[in-house]
C-alpha cells in the first residue's frame, strides 16, 4: 500500500527581536514561511506552493501578520519624538540667537514651528524661559541634531533646514551667521553641501 498526502512545512525565513504586541514588550521572533508539500509515506517530496507566512514570539508563541515588524515599538517611537522635539526646539533658538538680535517677527516664528511639530502646546512665556536656558546651557547646535538625523529621511531632514531657514529669514533678512549655523545644522544630518545650497536657493533665490 502506498500511503501519499499533503502536509504543511514551516520553516524560519528570518529571526531576530521584534515589538510583540501580546506581551507589548520586545522578544525574539521567527518569521516562518509555511509550504504545502506532497508526502509520500508522510515524507514531504514535492513543494506545492506557499500557504503564508507569519511571525512567532519567543515568548508567548503568539502568531501575527508579518507586518507586526514593521512597526517599532511604541517606546521606539516616544524616545524618538521627544528627541525630535527637542531637536527642532533647541535648533530654532539656536538660529534666533545666531544674529545676536532676539527680533519679535523670529519669535512668533519659531513658536509656530515648535507648536507645529511638538506634542505639547508652547506659550510665548515658555519660549523666553527656554531661550534663556539655551543661552545657558551653551549647547552646539549640532548636539541633538546628530541623534535624530540617522533616523530622519530626506524629506524629514529637509523640513528640519526649510524651519531653520525660515526663522532666519523672519526678521527681513538672512545673515552669514545665520547662514552658517543651518549649514552646520545640514552637515550634523549628514546632508550634502550640494543638497543645502539647493535648499538655501530654493527659498532665498536673492542669496545666490
Ligand atoms: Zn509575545
Amino acid at each position: 500500500m502506498i500511503i501519499f498526502g499533503t502536509r504543511g512545512v514551516n520553516s524560519t525565513i528570518k529571526s531576530g527581536e521584534f515589538n510583540c504586541p501580546q506581551c507589548e514588550t520586545s522578544k525574539p521572533y521567527r518569521h516562518r514561511k509555511v509550504r504545502k508539500f506532497f508526502t509520500l509515506y508522510f515524507i514531504p517530496l514535492i513543494p506545492l506552493g506557499s500557504k503564508g507566512e507569519y511571525v512567532e514570539c519567543g515568548s508567548c508563541k503568539g502568531t501575527f501578520i508579518p507586518r507586526v515588524l514593521d512597526n517599532p515599538g511604541n517606546a521606539d517611537r516616544e524616545e524618538f519624538m521627544a528627541i525630535y522635539e527637542k531637536a527642532i526646539r533647541h535648533s530654532m533658538v539656536m538660529i534666533m540667537l545666531a544674529d545676536g538680535v532676539i527680533d519679535e517677527e523670529e519669535k512668533k516664528q519659531v513658536l509656530e514651528i515648535i507648536n507645529k511639530f511638538g506634542t505639547n502646546d508652547l506659550t510665548m512665556a515658555d519660549l523666553e524661559t527656554y531661550i534663556d536656558i539655551v543661552k545657558k546651557e551653551n549647547e552646539d547646535v549640532t548636539t541633538y541634531l546628530e541623534k535624530v538625523g540617522p533616523s530622519l529621511n530626506e524629506h524629514g531632514k529637509e523640513t528640519i533646514i526649510e524651519c531653520a531657514i525660515s526663522v532666519a529669514a523672519a526678521d527681513g533678512h538672512v545673515d552669514n551667521s545665520e547662514i552658517e549655523l543651518i549649514n552646520e545644522m545640514g552637515k550634523s544630518m549628514e546632508m550634502s553641501s550640494a543638497h543645502l545650497k539647493g535648499i538655501f536657493s530654493e527659498r532665498l533665490p536673492s542669496k545666490n
